[in-house]
């Protein structure tokens, strides 16, 4: 088989470069679907930590609240104390001082703050809750500060400082004393606020409260304290410096970057350390004390959580992708598969009409062979009829020429017949019947004898049934030998048969075995007339070997020269001449062993003379 040519589908060469847009196409649309799912995911979990954000932020700023406002009042109550009243007018009185001094530590302890003074018009402290401490206020000139400022002005101060003394933050509140409408000095009472610090600590996230100026005073991380939101402008650096607010803290920026804005009160800020990586920073503004409460809640778990989203999307992109590859395959596959089949039917009616056509050119074969058949055996009934009839005349050929033997053969027993009658009918009238009987006797001997001789004319030219049976070869051979008896006396030719076993059988047509040994003495007696031979020998042997019967008939003639042999049984092949020869006898004597399932064959022999072989099959 030749091996195909490759082959290019016009419709391929574009397929791949579409396929490869489609594919980029596809892979775009997929990235760009998980790029919005992180967005909606990240915003959804911002949205959500802006919600818990400002309810901390609600939540610590409503604390805070609370708490100061437990202290509002404090200062208030000291101008109902007319010890604290006697001593800002009597100043040089230090039983009173003592005095106060008991009553503001008593005062301070009962509520929790952390200390109370009493400052004069010019700033200077008259009495401390901590009066009996080494480091006391009692005698300290705090007039710079701007609490105790705002009260001398006539303003309820409130202000969250660092003390500087002993460098404590608290919230100072601060209200002028009045005494029959005239102010006398000035309340103070410091809170500590820190503790707030870490209860914020202790709820997680990161919350941290500035002032006016951005700086920081309180905050979950202790890093961040006393940083400034903002680096501080010159102005506001100065008037921190004087009112020694944060005492001696630097107030560097704390370096929190804007990432993005949300609102107003929400932004994402890059954090500052120790916190890592974005944080979402919301504030919101107390409304009593210009502060800031800022909340920074981690994005981590939002980012974490919108990356699981953008997976969860690329996933189950992934997942639809080989689905639709997957329905794809098997639409393809179907119609591969119909395909397949149609072909299959195709091939299966194309096999169909070819079947159909092969069994009729079979039937129309085996209807010539029927034709055929039909002749062939008319055909052969005419060559076995025609066989038939050759090797009747080869019969009659023989007759014709035993014919003058035959005749001479009858004619001298008949004369001698008459003559013996004649004879007979003499000696009867004479009355010597003794010799008339015997003559009576011999005419009756000859009788037989020509009783005989035209019985087995009469046998011999019978057609024969050609059905094979037992012929007991002996009774063959001297049928035979009846026929040419005569001629073998004439030409005095010495005859010698041998037969081992005595009774043995050949299977085969007794009349055709009898022609065909007819025919070899008739050629074995020709051979040798012919050459003249001397002396004039001719011999059967018959003998048994296996399932074989072998008959050979050798004569003394001249033999069978080279030439000769490869013709003898050609029908009409003769070396004899006109009129003596037909050519038939050996053709038709081979036919006929053969046709017994025999076969005849010629030999020369070394020392002269030719033997005929018969070889047929061998009956019991
Ligand atoms: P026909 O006897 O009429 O010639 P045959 O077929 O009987 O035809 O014989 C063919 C030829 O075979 C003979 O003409 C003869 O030459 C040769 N032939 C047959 N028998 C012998 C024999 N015994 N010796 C020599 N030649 C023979």
């Amino acid at each position: 088989m030749p091996a195909a040519a490759p082959t290019v589908n016009p419709q391929q060469t574009g397929r791949w470069p579409r396929r490869l847009g489609l594919s980029l196409m596809l892979l775009l649309v997929c990235a760009a679907l998980a790029a919005v799912a992180y967005r909606y995911a990240e915003d959804a979990a911002i949205d959500r930590l802006r919600l818990s954000g400002a309810q901390r932020l609600d939540t610590y700023a409503a604390g805070l609240e609370h708490l100061l406002s437990k202290y509002d009042f404090l200062p208030g109550t000291f101008e109902l104390n007319k010890d604290v009243i006697a001593l800002l007018r009597q100043p040089g009185d230090e039983a009173l001082r003592r005095d106060v001094n008991i009553y503001l530590e008593r005062v301070n302890r009962l509520a929790g703050s952390t200390s109370i003074y009493i400052v004069n018009l010019k700033g200077v402290t008259q009495a401390a809750s901590n009066w009996r401490a080494p480091d006391s206020y009692v005698g300290d000139y705090i007039a710079f500060r701007p609490y105790i400022r705002e009260a001398l002005r006539g303003m309820p101060g409130g202000f969250y400082g660092v003390g500087t003394t002993r460098g404590e933050p608290g919230y100072y509140f601060a209200r002028g004393i009045y005494h029959e409408g005239r102010m006398l000095g000035v309340a103070t009472v410091k809170v500590n606020i820190e503790s707030l610090e870490a209860s914020w600590a202790e709820a997680g996230g990161k919350a941290l409260l500035t002032d006016a100026h951005g700086v920081v005073f309180l905050s979950s991380v202790p890093e961040w304290k006393y940083r400034t939101l903002a680096p501080l402008t010159p102005a506001a650096r100065q008037e921190l410096e004087q009112s020694r607010q944060y005492f001696s803290h630097a107030l560097t920026p704390l370096g929190l970057r804007e990432v993005r804005a949300l609102d107003a009160r929400a932004r994402i800020v890059a954090g500052p350390p120790p916190a890592t990586g974005p944080m979402l920073s919301q504030s919101r503004g107390l409304v009593t004390r210009n502060w800031q409460m800022v909340y920074l809640s981690d994005l981590a778990p939002a980012r974490a959580s919108a990356r699981a989203a953008a997976l969860l999307t690329v996933l189950s992109e992934a997942l639809a992708v080989m689905l639709v590859l997957y329905a794809r395959q098997r639409h393809r596959l179907g119609r591969q598969r119909q395909r397949a089949r149609e072909d299959l039917q195709r091939a299966y009616d194309q096999l169909e009409h070819l079947v159909a056509d092969r069994t009729a050119s079979l039937e129309q074969i085996t209807r010539e062979l029927r034709d055929e058949n039909a002749v062939r055996r008319q055909a052969e009934e005419q060559l076995r009829k025609a066989q038939s009839e050759l090797v009747q005349a080869g019969k009659m050929a023989v007759l014709g020429q035993l014919s003058a033997g035959i005749t001479h053969e009858l004619n001298q027993p008949l004369t001698a017949l008459r003559t013996m009658a004649d004879n007979a009918r003499v000696l009867i009238e004479r009355g010597r019947h003794a010799d008339a009987s015997a003559n009576l006797t011999t005419i009756s001997q000859l009788v037989e004898r020509m009783g005989q001789l035209t019985g087995q004319l009469r046998q011999f030219a019978r057609k024969s049934d050609t059905r094979p049976s037992a012929v007991p070869v002996a009774d063959a051979v001297t049928a035979a030998l009846f026929l040419v008896e005569r001629r073998i006396a004439q030409e005095r030719v010495g005859f010698r048969m041998a037969t081992h076993p005595r009774d043995l059988y050949a299977l085969c047509d007794s009349n055709r075995l009898q022609q065909v040994l007819v025919n070899l003495f008739g050629n074995a007696l020709d051979a040798m007339e012919m050459a003249g031979s001397h002396p004039r020998q001719l011999a059967v042997e018959a003998g048994g070997a296996g399932a074989r019967v072998l008959i050979s008939v050798t004569d003394s003639g001249p033999g069978i020269p080279e030439d000769v042999r490869a013709h003898l049984f050609e029908p009409f092949f003769t070396t004899k001449p006109q009129g003596k020869g037909l050519g038939l006898g050996l053709a038709i004597s081979e036919q006929i062993v053969r046709e017994s399932g025999g076969r005849l064959r010629a030999e020369s022999l070394p020392e002269g003379g030719a033997r005929f072989i018969i070889d047929l099959p061998r009956a019991e």
